[in-house]
Order: C-alpha cells, then structure tokens, then sequence
C-alpha cells in the first residue's frame, strides 16, 4: 500500500475569522507555527504515510509556500500544496489530483485538528491494511442526540450505541474515493465529510476508535484549546549557608544554635542578624532556587532591623507561599549539614519531624545527613558550621520550554 495524506487547510473558517482577527483558523500560530504545520508534523512521524499533500485557499498559496520556505519543516517527506476550492469537496478533489500516481490509498484530514495522536493515524491505517475501503475514527456522543422535524419537534431519539461523532483522518483506497466524488452530484445534500461519498456509493466505511483531544477547532470558545497547555516539571533547587560561630568576646551577639527550626542545647552559639538557623536558610535558597526567586538575602536584608532576631521558619513560610504562586510544589528534601561540632545525630530526627511541619512534606521525603570536614578548614576548626540544600520539586510551566 502507498499511502499519503492530505492536509485541508482552506476552509474559511469565518466564524472564527473574525474573533481571531481576520486570520483563518489554520493559519493561526501555535507554538511559533501555523496551525496546519501541527498535524503535518504529527502524520510525518508516522512511518507508512509517503507525502503530504497541503490544501491552501488559491490567495493564500504564494503566502503560505514562502512560510514553509522559511519555517523548513523538517518533516522527512516529500511535501506538495495545492489550490483549494470554493467548497470542501473541491478541495478533497484537487487534494487528491495532487497525489502522486502511486499513491492507492488516502487519508484526508482537517486542518483544523491540530491535537490528533499518531496512535488514532495508525489506527486508520491498520484498517486499510486489513482491507477496509473506507474508515472513519468515531466516538459514541456523549450527549443525547434527538431527531427533530422541520418544526423543532421531537421526532425520534436515536439508541446511543448505535451512534458516532466521527473525526478526521478519515481513510480511504485512493481509486474508491476519486469514482465516489464523481458520481455523487455535487449538489447532493449531507454530504458533510469523504466517507459519506462513499456510503452514497454503497461502499462499507468501517468506524475505529477516534479521541476525545482530536478537537476540532471550529468557534472563538476552542481557541482556548490552543493557548498553551500547561507543563509540569521536574526542578531542583540549591541552597548554601554558612554561620560564624561567636568568639569568646562575642558572646553579647551570639544567638542560641537552631537547626532546621530546632534547638540544639550546648552548642556553640552563632552570630547572625537572624535566628541563624544556618539549616533553614540554606533550604530558603534552595527553594527559591526552584523558580529562579533571587535569594535569602535579597528578599530578607540582614540590614532591616524589622528582621532583627527573626525565626527563620517565617522565611521559610514566606518563600514556601511565594513558590507556591510560582507554581513550584516541593515533593523532596535533602539537607547536609557540616561541622565539627555540634554532633547532628541525636538531633536528626527532631529535625525532619519539625521540618515535615514547616514544609507539609512527609518525613520519608526529608533527608538529613551530616558530616564534619576531618578537622580541616573553618568547620574543622570550630569556627563555624554549613549546611547544603536541595530541593526536588514539580513546577507548573504555562509557556513551552525554549
Ligand atoms: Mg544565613
């Protein structure tokens, strides 16, 4: 089977045109790309399709050629445009004259799908693999469908198993397809898709499973669809503190040693304009690092006398909110603290139950871990203590990755 497809993308579409600023649906840009080019993309990646044929209205065809020119698209197929016509059906006809010869098998897809899977393309081409002579992918309505006569009365209401809101692309044997466009008259009435060609003929369309996100972009409301869906992430945040402990002669501005929120007695006490909780502020910087917030000390100056002695939970608190807002939900921690002394083991486990409190994580996603620098540099030599940060978290990103 040679297969090809092609891609209608000149339709008026004038509904729409007006709501989204006089530019037809499929010329919108999605992504940095018209929306034709996004089903393109999505039918190239599948192997047994051979060319793509792209339908354009007769004015926008020098526009749109000079637009793939520059685009490139690199889809690995040979790619041709034809002109449209002034109905669907003229265009599906002079699509398929644009074939090329060998082509014996079709798909004819909109344009304004831009959202279709390579899953629902194989799906048509299996079933023209297994011999069907036309096939549509079709999902059972979800509403009630009524049957009403001229008047707006309730004529009948159809079993619901026995319907299917059909999509595109729709498949069908090349030679099939062009007998049925000549013989049913053009101004037969119904004939709103290719397959019902050729039900007139008394062919067999066969329906495969269609997809509920194989939307048809039809009024200003879908435009919503095309607003860039939302991505989650994983990012990873990294934070560094480091505390002086208090000289013998500085006891008057030393500050009782705390670690992630909790007292550590008989330690040696910290100089900080803070609480100097050198845990919690390594863990501010680290979540703030989730969303490229800035930092501890340009977000809380150790010059603000309002934040005098001020418990590092707050902070934490605050950035916690701030991340939140960004989008950033933390779902790990692990934290390092070095130093000589105090030792952090007995206290480790006060530590990720007081920190699972402040943060609403679980304490199985809280990880403490300690060392000392072998006496080596100013941990080593008790002059001080360290503490390292990384936060693991999801971010909601509404914009795509560049
Ligand atoms: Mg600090």
């Amino acid at each position: 089977m040679h297969l090809e497809a092609v891609i209608l993308a000149a339709g008026q579409g004038t509904r729409l045109r007006d709501a989204a600023g006089g530019i037809s649906k499929q010329f919108l840009d999605y992504r940095g790309e018209p929306l034709y080019l996004h089903c393109a993309r999505t039918l190239a990646r599948c192997a047994r399709i051979r060319g793509l044929i792209f339908v354009f209205p007769p004015h926008a065809i020098e526009t749109e050629a000079a637009r793939l020119a520059a685009l490139r698209p690199d889809l690995g197929l040979p790619l041709r445009i034809a002109a449209g016509g002034e109905q669907r059906r003229d265009s599906v006809r002079r699509g398929l004259a644009a074939l090329s010869p060998e082509a014996d098998a079709v798909l004819i897809h909109d344009a304004a799908r831009p959202f279709v899977s390579p899953a629902l393309i194989n799906r048509v081409i299996e079933a023209l693999e297994r011999g069907a002579e036309g096939v549509v992918p079709g999902l059972p309505p979800t509403d009630t469908i009524k049957v009403v006569d001229a008047d707006r009365r309730v004529d009948f209401t159809p079993d619901r198993r026995r319907l299917a809101a059909v999509q595109t692309p729709q498949g069908f044997r090349t030679a099939l397809l062009r007998e049925a466009h000549d013989a049913v008259p053009t101004d037969a009435e119904g004939v709103t898709d290719d397959a019902s060609l050729l039900e007139r003929c008394g062919r067999s369309v066969l329906v495969v499973p269609g997809e509920s996100g194989n939307v048809k972009i039809t009024t200003p409301e879908d435009l919503a669809c095309l607003s860039d869906p939302e991505e989650t992430v994983p990012v990873t945040g990294y934070g560094y503190d480091v505390h002086r402990y208090a000289g013998p002669n500085e006891g008057d501005r030393s500050r009782p040693l705390r670690l992630g929120g909790v007292s550590i007695p008989g330690a040696p006490g910290v100089l900080a304009h803070s609480d100097g909780d050198v845990l919690l502020h390594a863990l501010v910087d680290a979540v703030l690092g989730c969303f490229a917030g800035g930092d501890i000390g340009l977000l809380f100056p150790d010059s603000d006398p309002a934040l005098e002695g001020v418990n590092s939970a707050v902070l934490l608190d605050e950035v916690l909110d701030r991340a939140a807002q960004a989008g950033v939900r933390p779902v790990h921690l692990d934290l390092t603290v070095v130093a000589q002394v105090p030792k952090i083991a007995p206290h480790r486990e006060a530590i990720r139950k007081n920190l699972s409190r402040l943060t609403g994580l679980d304490v199985s996603r809280i990880s403490i871990k300690a060392t000392t620098e072998e006496h080596l540099g100013f941990t080593g030599e008790r002059k001080g203590l360290k503490a390292v940060a990384v936060v693991s978290a999801l971010r909601r990103f509404n914009a795509p990755a560049r």
